[in-house]
């Protein structure tokens, strides 16, 4: 069996990749392991100079890697090098900012010491997803590393173009060969990985289904596990909002990366008062988006990144309808090309509003007032983030503290930023990424007390 990078806007196959075989996977581990005990012993400084290598090597390489990624998932250039840099903007933040986030907590018992120390863990098993093939992986492992852990990255099987290019900066950066690897392996391998010794925690994003099996076989070994899954992210817009900034960034927010993002808002819910003017900006918006070639500096939607996937979302868009759902713009499917497409008349009860819409597929539902929208965001599965847009920044932050996700943005775009912590409540997923709640969530947190 061979993995194939394909090309979702032509079809062609590109690259193959050979699988790795039991023994060495077994290698490989061994090899993390012997990595872990030298690495977790070099001074910070040190780890640092090899991360700031890497992101100026990433930086040097920009067109390169950006390449790679539109080649492989499809998403348009200007997006992918925008990937690059803020990966590469990870790293350095990381690299200055390890060494405090993991100084030791002094807590106060009346002792000679008594200090939480933030201690290397081990070797950290990723599974990553192929929508932000570089961010995704970069984001967990510049903590990663800083904290003196090893890691071993299963990405998935349509990126590992880039998986072997981020393997290829690291060791030209100066990063001793064992510290980061690739594995080639398929679902079935990925018990014996996470069943060896030298694993102490898995890292996971992608979807429900992938976590809730990894995450099973994390607790079966005693293995600590972070989940980033799914989510159908609200967008809430209330009457007193700027509607035509509202519309700008909601249509922003959906359509980027072909709508291929955890944090992509999904499920607009808008005020009565102002859900007309809301649709009519929104459809005037996305007929104005150029769909094509990825590579091309014009286009601002490209393709879905998988056949599966474009013809998952056409189903969901076909129920969705079925359903109840209007369709006011959009809805065609041509191979891995979804054209921009938006629903009203959305129930609570409806797929497209139930389930995670993967692609370029706005849902558009009205609500009577703040109340009926906190309700209607809160009334789901998933928690990742919420926006709210109103001009009331009083009653915003009311609103925030009432919401059941991860991360709540007003008035402007839900991001990951390496400064502050992500992730999400319900199945969503568990655990945080970024800031100092992300480095230290890799760490052996250590109590030490001495009388
Ligand atoms: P998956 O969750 O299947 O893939 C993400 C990663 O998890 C891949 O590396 C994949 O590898 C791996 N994986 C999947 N199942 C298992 C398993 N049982 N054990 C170990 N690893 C596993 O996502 P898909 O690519 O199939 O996309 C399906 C849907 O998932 C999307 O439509 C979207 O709704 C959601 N998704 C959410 C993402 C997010 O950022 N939250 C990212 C990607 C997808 P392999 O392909 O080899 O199975």
């Amino acid at each position: 069996m061979i993995f194939k990078s394909i090309n979702p806007y032509t079809l062609e196959t590109f690259l193959e990749h050979q699988l790795d075989s039991d023994n060495q996977v077994d290698r490989k581990l061994s090899l993390a392991n012997s990595a872990y005990l030298k690495w977790k012993s070099t001074p910070f400084e040190h780890r640092s100079e090899c991360l700031m290598k890497a992101a100026s090597i990433f930086r040097r390489d920009k067109e390169i890697v950006a390449q790679m990624i539109t080649a492989e998932m499809g998403k348009i250039i200007g997006e992918s090098r925008a990937e690059v840099e803020k990966s590469a903007s990870n790293l350095e933040f990381y690299a200055q900012n390890a060494a405090s986030y993991l100084e030791d907590t002094v807590v106060d018992m009346g002792l000679y010491k008594s200090v939480i120390s933030y201690d290397a863990i081990g070797t950290v098993f990723a599974i990553m997803p192929w929508n932000y093939p570089i961010w995704q992986v970069l984001r967990y492992v510049a903590p990663c590393l800083m904290s003196g852990n090893t890691t071993i990255l299963k990405h998935a099987p349509n990126v590992l173009g880039c998986a072997k290019l981020i393997e290829k900066i690291f060791l030209e950066a100066g990063i001793p060969e064992g510290v980061f690897q690739n594995v080639f392996i398929d679902v079935p391998q990925v018990e014996r990985v996470i069943a060896h010794d030298s694993i102490q925690l898995v890292t996971l994003t992608g979807s429900e289904m992938a976590g809730s099996s990894v995450a099973s076989l994390a607790g079966k070994h005693i293995k600590k596990s972070i989940l980033e899954l799914g989510g159908s992210d609200a967008f809430i817009v209330l009457a007193d909002a700027n509607i035509e900034k509202a519309v700008q960034v909601a249509v922003n927010s959906r359509m980027m990366n072909a709508g291929q993002a955890c944090i992509c808002a999904k499920r607009f819910i808008v005020e009565e008062a102002v859900s007309e003017e809301f649709t009519q900006l929104f459809q005037q918006k996305i007929s104005q988006l150029s769909q094509g070639n990825p590579l091309d500096e014009n286009t601002n939607l490209g393709p879905l990144a998988r056949i599966d996937l474009a013809n998952q979302l056409k189903n969901q868009l076909n129920e969705s309808i079925n359903q109840g759902a209007n369709l006011i713009f959009g809805g065609k499917q041509d191979n891995c090309n979804f054209t921009p497409t938006l629903v009203t008349n959305v129930s609570e009860n409806n797929p497209v509003f139930q389930q995670e819409s993967f692609g370029p597929l706005a849902a558009i539902t009205s609500c009577k007032n703040q109340t009926e929208a906190v309700q209607m965001a809160n009334n789901h599965r998933y928690g990742l983030a919420t926006a709210i847009w109103t001009a009331d920044l009083e009653k915003a932050y009311q609103l925030a503290r009432q919401i059941e996700s991860g991360n709540v943005f007003v008035n402007s775009l839900v991001r990951s930023d390496s400064r502050i912590s992500f992730g999400g409540v319900k199945k969503s997923g568990y655990g945080r990424e970024l800031g100092i709640l992300g480095i230290r969530e890799l760490t052996n947190v250590k109590s030490i007390i001495i009388e």
